[in-house]
């Protein structure tokens, strides 16, 4: 087991050094618990941090903890887990492999046994479909897709793209982006793993850890981000009518302001958001939003229902999604869980970027 492996213990060559040991993973349970600690602190880490944290000192300890994590998110077996494990595996080796490549080749066949990126590139067989250009890099158009696929940032979509002769150019620091992607398929691969009952046993206290971490995510989770590309079809085409200034009827208006309030925006973001509504008028704006988050009357509404919307005719657009849901909360929740938190982009923060 080489040092290499425990910095990225997803490597085939660190899996196969962990065959050729013969590591018997209910021994590791049951035997070692640095190695369970720090497979646990890898999940912790993922769901405070989206990092898996510092490596141990002992290559052992390190390698081995990547397996065992594996197993104990199967166990939990919660798709939010998955995808948060998966993403800050690959955010930690992102950082990783971005910091080693930049080492000397010096300190690096001392202290990281010669990370090369045509090894990083060998290692998830991308060597053939990425070469050098003098203005960067240029990658296979399918290569391209099949790891940008996820990515929301509009400059990631081919239409943004120089592609020329079948391929796509990139910078360097979107080329490891696209590793990094390749590495949470990787480690999301096969999860979750089925496991045998004498480990899940053994590994029970350390589930209920997870679980619990997890419940108190949940609930601080409030939905308190604002990214409108994610709002469900009606509220988005809402929105929309706003801004161009066009009028809404009441139940329109009071719909897509109950939804801004329930996603924790506030009367002055919502007055900014709305901008250049003659029709609706900042006043009689401030009026409407304070009068449903209940300050200007007894009681807070909430965002009316799909049933609702269908019966007023604001249901528009119907997506694939909304087959699934009865409220329009439950589509932007669905929405915010499934997207890469690292692309997410609160419109507040857009409004501080620009300002
Ligand atoms: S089904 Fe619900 S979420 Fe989807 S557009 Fe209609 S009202 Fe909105």
């Amino acid at each position: 087991m080489r040092p290499l492996h425990a910095r990225y213990p997803f490597f085939r060559s660190a899996r196969e050094a962990v065959e050729e040991a013969e590591v018997d993973l209910v021994n590791v349970v049951t035997s070692e618990p640095a190695v369970v600690e720090r497979a646990l602190e890898r999940i912790e880490g993922a769901l405070e941090d989206a990092d898996v944290g510092e490596t141990h000192r002992r290559t052992r300890v390190e390698l081995l903890s990547y397996p065992v994590a594996r197993v104990i998110v199967s166990l939990v077996d919660e798709h939010l887990l998955t995808r948060k494990y998966a993403f800050a595996e690959a955010r930690t080796a992102h950082d990783r492999f971005a910091y080693d490549l930049e080492q000397s080749v010096e300190l690096r066949s001392v202290q990281r046994q010669q990370l090369t990126q045509d090894l990083l590139l060998a290692e998830f067989d991308l060597a053939e479909a990425v070469r050098e250009t003098p203005d960067g890099y240029a990658v296979n158009v399918g290569t391209y897709l099949a790891l940008a696929a996820d990515k929301r940032n509009p400059e990631w979509r081919l239409v943004n793209r120089p592609v020329r002769d079948g391929e796509v150019s990139i910078q360097r620091s979107e080329l490891l982006a696209l590793v990094a992607q390749a590495v949470k398929q990787r480690v999301s691969e096969g999860l979750p793993l089925a496991v045998p009952a004498v480990i899940g046993d053994e590994l029970t206290d350390e589930c209920a850890r997870v679980r619990a971490a997890l419940a108190d995510l949940d609930l601080m989770r409030d939905i308190d981000t604002v990214v409108p590309e994610l709002f469900p079809p009606c509220m988005r085409a809402l929105l929309d009518q706003v801004q161009k200034g066009e009028h809404l009827a009441h139940h329109s208006r009071f719909a897509i302001a109950s939804f801004l309030t329930s996603i924790g925006m506030t009367t002055d973001e919502i007055v900014d958001l709305f901008e250049v509504n003659p029709g609706f008028g900042e006043e009689a704006t401030r009026y409407q939003v304070d009068h449903i988050r209940g300050e200007t009357s007894p009681t807070a509404y909430s965002t009316p229902s799909c049933a609702t919307m269908q019966s007023y005719g604001d249901c528009v657009n119907m997506d694939d999604l909304c087959e699934t849901i009865a409220h329009p909360m439950a589509y932007y929740e669905k929405k915010l869980d499934d997207a890469d938190e690292d692309e997410l982009t609160d419109w507040r923060e857009q409004q501080t970027t620009n300002s």
